[in-house]
C-alpha cells in the first residue's frame, strides 16, 4: 500500500514518539556533531554489508571530494546548479528561481523514513533529509510547505554532516537527500566532512530528475543511488504544471542516461538492501498528463530491461491542483493498470508495483 510522503512524516513522528526514538524533526533542534563507525552501525543492524564501501570514500581520501564541493560552491556565484541557470550571485545572498536563500542551507526535517521503496527502507528506515525550496515548483506538489514556502531551519555544513551521522547511528540504511539539486555544493561539503567522521552509508540522490549534465558529472563517484523522478513525457505538460520547465522531458532523459552510466542498474545486495544503482520513480497522473506509456517505451528502448521502476499510484490533487481541471482528481484503477501492463508488455521486468486496491 502506498502512502504519501506527508503521511509518512506524520506517522514517523508518532512512531518516534511512541518508541522513544530520538530522531527528529529538526526545524527546532540543533544537531550535535559526533562521530560513529560503520562497525558500530553494522552491529546495530543498519544493514551495510561488511564489504560495502560507499562511492564517496575514495574521493574523500584523495581530497577530490572537497575540491568538487568547492567547485560547485564557486558555481553559485553565477548560479547554474540547475537547468534554470538563473545566473544570480548566491554567494552575495541573491535568490534565484528556487528561492534558496543565497548560500544558506535550510533543512525541514530528517528522520528514518519508512515510506520509501522497500530496498531503501529495510528494517530501520531510509535516513531521509528533507531540504527546502525547489527549482521545479509543480502546481500539485505534495510537500509544498517545504518546497514552495521553504519551511525549515537553517543548518550549517557541520550540522548537516552531523545529521547524516546521526541517521547512521540510528541504524538507517542510507542517507536519502530529498530535493538536493540547488544544495548540491552543501551536500558534497557535508558528505566530505561526515566521511572523515565515519559515515559509511550509501548516498541516495532523491531528485526530480531535472539535472544538468555538468552537475551530474561532479556527482560521479559521490552518489551511490540515484532516485530520479521521470514526471513528464511532453514538454507542454511540464511547462504548464511545473513552472515553465519545458526542457524537463529532454533534460531528464539525458540525466537518467548519465545516472545509469555512473551507477548502473539498481540491484539489492545479499541482505536485500539497495546500495547502488538507478531507481526511477514514475507518478501516474490523471488524464495521462505524465505520458506514462511513452515513458515506459523510452525506458525499454534506452535502458536495460531490469531497470528498477517504481510506478507510483498515489497521485492526489494537492496544493494548487484544483485550479487545473485535468489535475483535480486521483487516478483510476484503469489508468494505473494500463501503465503497468504496458511496462510488462515491453519486457520491463523490475517493476515496483504498489498496492492499488484502493483505486476506484
Ligand atoms: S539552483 Fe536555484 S538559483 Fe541556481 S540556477 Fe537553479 S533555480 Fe537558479
Amino acid at each position: 500500500m502506498d502512502i504519501s510522503r506527508r503521511t509518512f512524516m506524520e506517522k514517523t513522528t508518532t512512531f518516534c514518539l511512541k518508541t522513544g526514538l530520538s530522531v527528529i524533526f529538526l526545524s527546532t533542534t540543533s544537531a550535535q556533531t559526533f562521530a560513529t563507525s560503520a562497525t558500530a552501525k553494522e552491529k546495530k543492524g543498519g544493514g551495510v554489508g561488511l564489504l560495502f564501501e560507499p562511492a564517496y570514500l575514495k574521493l574523500h581520501r584523495t581530497g577530490e571530494l572537497g575540491e568538487r564541493a568547492e567547485t560547485l560552491w564557486a558555481a553559485m556565484e553565477n548560479c547554474e546548479l540547475c537547468p534554470r541557470s538563473c545566473g544570480v550571485n548566491r554567494l552575495e545572498g541573491e535568490e534565484g528561481f528556487c528561492h534558496a536563500p543565497g548560500t544558506a542551507l535550510i533543512v525541514s526535517a530528517f528522520h528514518p523514513h519508512f515510506g520509501e521503496e522497500r530496498p531503501l527502507v529495510g528494517d530501520h528506515g531510509s535516513g531521509t533529509v528533507f531540504l527546502t525550496h525547489c527549482n521545479l515548483r509543480c502546481v500539485f506538489c505534495q510537500n509544498w510547505e517545504i518546497s514552495h514556502l521553504g519551511r525549515g531551519a537553517e543548518k550549517s555544513i557541520d550540522e548537516l554532516a552531523a545529521i547524516m551521522l546521526k541517521l547512521q547511528d540510528a541504524g538507517c540504511h542510507n542517507i536519502n537527500i530529498v530535493t538536493p539539486t540547488h544544495y548540491s555544493a552543501h551536500i558534497l561539503k557535508a558528505v566530505d566532512r561526515a566521511a572523515g567522521a565515519g559515515l559509511r552509508l550509501p548516498i541516495v540522490y532523491n531528485t526530480s530528475g531535472w539535472e544538468r549534465q555538468e552537475i551530474l558529472e561532479a556527482l560521479d563517484g559521490v552518489v551511490d543511488i540515484y532516485l530520479p523522478d521521470f514526471k513528464y513525457w511532453e514538454s507542454d505538460m511540464s511547462a504548464q504544471y511545473s513552472s515553465d520547465a519545458a526542457t524537463y522531458p529532454e533534460i531528464t532523459r539525458q540525466a537518467i542516461l548519465e545516472m545509469h552510466r555512473q551507477v548502473g542498474v539498481a540491484k539489492p545486495a545479499y541482505n536485500g538492501y539497495m546500495q547502488r544503482g538507478v531507481m526511477i520513480r514514475h507518478l501516474v497522473m490523471p488524464n495521462d498528463i505524465s505520458g506514462s506509456e511513452k515513458i515506459m517505451e523510452w525506458i525499454a528502448d534506452n535502458l536495460p530491461k531490469d531497470t528498477y521502476i517504481n510506478i507510483m499510484a498515489q497521485y492526489s490533487p494537492l496544493f494548487k491542483a484544483f485550479e487545473y481541471p485535468n489535475l483535480a482528481r486521483r487516478i483510476t484503477r484503469e489508468e494505473y493498470v494500463r501503465v503497468v501492463e504496458k511496462a510488462r508488455d515491453l519486457g520491463l521486468e523490475n517493476l515496483d508495483i504498489q498496492g492499488y486496491w484502493w483505486l476506484r
